[in-house]
């Protein structure tokens, strides 16, 4: 929702404005006791979305402080809130990553504190589009079709330059089922979470902050995480002791500047004006299609938006973003380095309609409403030197961790996959099943190479849009190794990107060196966030197997210190590859439209399923292990990537999808694809089911039905595969396992999906955020073993 209507009335089966709101009933005073309603109605309040306006007023939205406002509710706390002092994980920061992350750990049984500095959630603004990866992590915590169904689906895109179509067609096409970008606002998936979290018997602790905290590495602690929170209205302290701390503070990240963690990347002087508001326009596609709008002007963005909005982003002019540039937030070493909202004074909503009407023209824009939301934002693009602390007790989620421009909508998507990721090795280490030191560093090591493509990726596409020619910073070198074997994995990608690609190898640009100990503006913390065990990041060493394949594409493109011209369709003219911020990062450029078309070929052709977030390939690691040259591998899907989710049918009456057998953020799913259940397969199913009845397997030794959740994929209609599922031999495997058959034709069942030998039938193990690990015979029982034994603490 932009803005608040009246409630609506159902009075005649269907959707309609009602005269009053539903949910006020007014009884009459003098009703006996027993007709008075027990239920009390929460109270809403409406609160203005956007202190900046338009000359059409204020917008408002209604909110239900009762229900979404935590601990800070006006009509105090649930009965059941019992504040524990004794949690497994505290979460700083109760944005989507600490949201997110608490969402996972409740579901494993874990307990959490969740603060949060703010009184009350997001009301309007910031994210807007979700990728289907997004909605496929949702759905595992049941969560996926409340998101998927609110707003509009985006899967065309129109790009004009100079006031002509350049490119009108599909776009956002991905094999997921949720199919391409999906839009609802930050503060809705907010509130979805909230109420999640409710349910789960979880309040966030608002207008509440994280003092300080201290991490005791004595190995007989079990909780060795002690954080003193405060509430900043009431001044009263609290001592947490946990087993882990998770920074989803922000961009400005106090935990991540008391880790001593350097910011790595660089700091555009691009700024965006972005309104939310309905608009009356003869631009043709406004509300049918994501459109980008190019000019010598500068850039806009367009998404199509509930109740008739559009978000609309404006590159703003230099001429106007000098005086901001100039101005005390702008000198702010936090703002510079974070980049983040702009407290405007200056620049006017109607300055910024002014000059998307210049980009947009021949077109016109006019304002149709009052504005949902307003806000001047500066562009950083920054991924942390490392994601975890030294002692793995510390890990940061989100925009601590990352900060990018909004093109590619990557910031909330990714903070999505950074809590899956971390929330479940968090609860198998929690529990005491996984080994910390194994397991932990993984996370770093996948989510920082997926923060980094973002930057190359998202930082690619803005200065397409923005007619820019800033650098992009490289960060594949910059920490930890990474295990990314870019040439292995991807093909072909990076070559259009030649040349704009500026490698930054561990050296952080010059604000690293000033950021230390900056206490972020407006921010009202008075302790100091503690370090601990000292040291930087630098020579942090990874303890997921150490399997660096070593070449990196993207390196062999930086030309030092050249103006070189990009090749391969990169209509960009020079690069500049000095300075880490630039003075003027516009520069009118005239490439062709030849030259912008190829640009856009080879740029969607690259990083189109990236943007969807479909090929998020992982590096190599203890739970993505290599594979080596003269190993035959059953499968052709490869290590580390998403897991692929083909249609398959539950039983005569019933279809779905493998992901809809695969719930839950704690299990390891073992799918076996057992072929026709015929032949040479046979056997090897055999000996895979009578292992998972031996105490010594993988199965018995790793906990079982509480660990792992077992999947048999066969050839062959529910019936068919009935019949052959007879037989002692496949006994233990058919009591355990949920049995799918993969009936569709062979051009996309499940079988050639996963690229599976029939000869050998599979075993493929698949983590619990829907990642491949690994895959063997099903007769390589062993094998499976000893990669489990890798990071998890087995029965003696
Ligand atoms: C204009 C705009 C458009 C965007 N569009 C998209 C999009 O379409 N798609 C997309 O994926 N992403 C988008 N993003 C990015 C997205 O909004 C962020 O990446 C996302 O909010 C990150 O979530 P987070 O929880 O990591 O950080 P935040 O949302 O910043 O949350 C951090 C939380 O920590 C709290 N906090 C901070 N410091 C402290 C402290 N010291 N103590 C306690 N609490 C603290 C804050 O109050 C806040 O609630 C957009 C961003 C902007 C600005």
């Amino acid at each position: 929702m932009a803005t608040t209507t009246r409630g609506y009335t159902y009075e005649h089966g269907f959707c309609q404005p009602a005269e009053t709101n539903p949910w006020e009933k007014h009884h009459d005073s003098n009703l006996n006791k027993d007709e008075v309603p027990h239920y009390n109605v929460a109270p809403s309040v409406e609160l203005m979305t956007s202190p900046v306006h338009n000359a059409l007023g204020h917008n408002y939205l209604r909110t239900w402080p009762t229900i979404y406002n935590g601990t800070g509710s006006p009509h105090g706390v649930p009965e059941w809130w019992d504040s524990p002092k004794k949690v497994d994980v505290i979460i700083c920061g109760a944005g989507p990553s600490g949201l997110q992350t608490a969402i996972s750990l409740v579901r494993q049984g874990l307990t959490v504190r969740i603060i949060d500095k703010e009184s009350s959630p997001l009301l309007a603004g910031r994210a807007d589009g979700v990728q289907p990866r997004f909605l496929e992590t949702l759905a595992t915590w049941g969560l996926a079709d409340e998101v998927a169904e609110e707003g509009p689906l985006i899967e065309r895109t129109a790009i004009y330059k100079d006031g002509k179509p350049l490119l009108h067609g599909r776009s956002h096409q991905s094999d997921s089922r949720y199919r391409g970008l999906h839009v609802i606002t930050q503060g809705q998936i907010e509130r979805i979470y909230i109420r999640d979290l409710y349910r789960h018997k979880t309040l966030i602790d608002r207008s509440t902050i994280l003092k300080e905290y201290v991490v005791d590495n004595d190995a007989s602690t079990s909780h060795p995480v002690k954080g003193t929170i405060m509430n900043t209205e009431t001044g009263e302290e609290e001592v947490i002791e946990a087993k882990f701390l998770v920074g989803s503070d922000g961009a400005a990240s106090k935990i991540r500047r008391g880790l001593d963690i350097p910011f790595d990347g660089v700091s555009t002087d691009i700024y965006w004006g972005i309104m939310d508001c309905r608009f009356e326009s003869d631009y043709p596609h406004a509300w049918i299609f994501g459109s980008v709008i190019n000019s010598k002007h500068g850039g806009c963005v367009i998404i199509p938006r509930e109740q008739g909005y559009i978000r609309l982003y404006t590159q703003l002019d230099v001429s106007s973003t000098g005086p901001i540039a100039q101005s005390r937030l702008a000198r702010d070493v936090n703002f510079q380095e974070s980049g983040g909202r702009v407290d405007v004074h200056s620049i006017t909503p109607e300055e910024v309609l002014e000059q998307a009407n210049k980009i947009f023209a021949p077109y016109t824009l006019k304002f149709a409403s009052t504005l949902s939301w307003f806000a001047v934002w500066k562009i950083s693009e920054r991924v942390a030197r490392s994601f975890s602390s030294n002692d793995l007790r510390v890990h940061l989620a989100g925009d601590a961790a990352h900060v990018h421009s909004v093109m590619g909508a990557f910031g909330l998507n990714a903070s999505i996959l950074d809590s899956c990721n971390l929330a479940w090795k968090l609860g198998l280490c929690c529990s005491g099943a996984a080994d910390i030191k194994s397991l932990m560093p993984t996370y770093d090591r996948e989510r920082r190479l997926h923060a980094v493509r973002i930057i190359e990726t998202s930082g690619i596409y803005l200065r397409f849009i923005c007619n820019s020619i800033l650098p992009v910073a490289s960060l594949y070198k910059a920490g930890a190794d990474l295990g990314w074997d870019a040439d292995a994995k991807r093909p072909g990608t990076m070559k259009s990107t030649n040349g704009i690609l500026k490698e930054v190898n561990g050296e952080a640009d010059k604000f690293n060196g000033e950021v230390n100990g900056i206490n972020g503006e407006g921010d009202n913390v008075s302790g100091e966030v503690k370090k601990f065990n000292g040291g930087g990041h630098s020579d942090q060493k990874t303890n997921g197997s150490n399997h660096n394949n070593g070449s990196n594409s993207h390196t062999n493109g930086y030309q030092k210190g050249a103006n070189g011209i990009l090749t391969n369709g990169t209509p960009k003219g020079q690069v500049y590859v000095t300075g880490e911020t630039t003075d003027s990062p516009l520069k009118e450029m005239k490439p062709t439209r030849d030259e912008d078309l190829s640009f856009l070929r080879s740029f969607f052709g690259d990083y189109g399923h990236f943007l969807l977030g479909t090929d998020c390939g992982y590096g190599l690691s203890c739970i993505a292990p290599a594979i080596s040259s003269h190993e035959k591998r059953p499968v052709t899907v490869r290590n580390g990537v998403r897991a692929p989710n083909p249609r398959v049918c539950f039983g005569t009456n019933k279809t779905g999808y493998l992901y809809d057998k695969m719930p839950g953020p704690a299990f390891f799913h073992i799918v076996v694809f057992g072929s026709d259940l015929l032949g040479p397969v046979r056997e090897r199913l055999a000996a895979f089911s009578q292992a998972l009845s031996t105490s010594e397997s993988f199965y018995n030794k790793f906990g079982g039905l509480k660990r792992f959740n077992i999947l048999l994929v066969a050839k062959g209609v529910p019936f068919e595969i009935e019949e052959r599922m007879r037989g002692d031999d496949l006994k233990t495997l058919r009591e355990k396992a949920v049995i799918c058959s993969d009936d569709r034709t062979p051009e996309d069942d499940a079988h050639s999906m996963y690229g599976v030998d029939h000869a050998t039938g599979a075993v493929v193990v698949v983590r619990p955020d829907l990642w491949v690990s690994m895959a063997v015979e099903p007769d390589k029982v062993d094998a499976l073993g000893d990669f489990f034994g890798e990071f998890l603490v087995g029965r003696e």
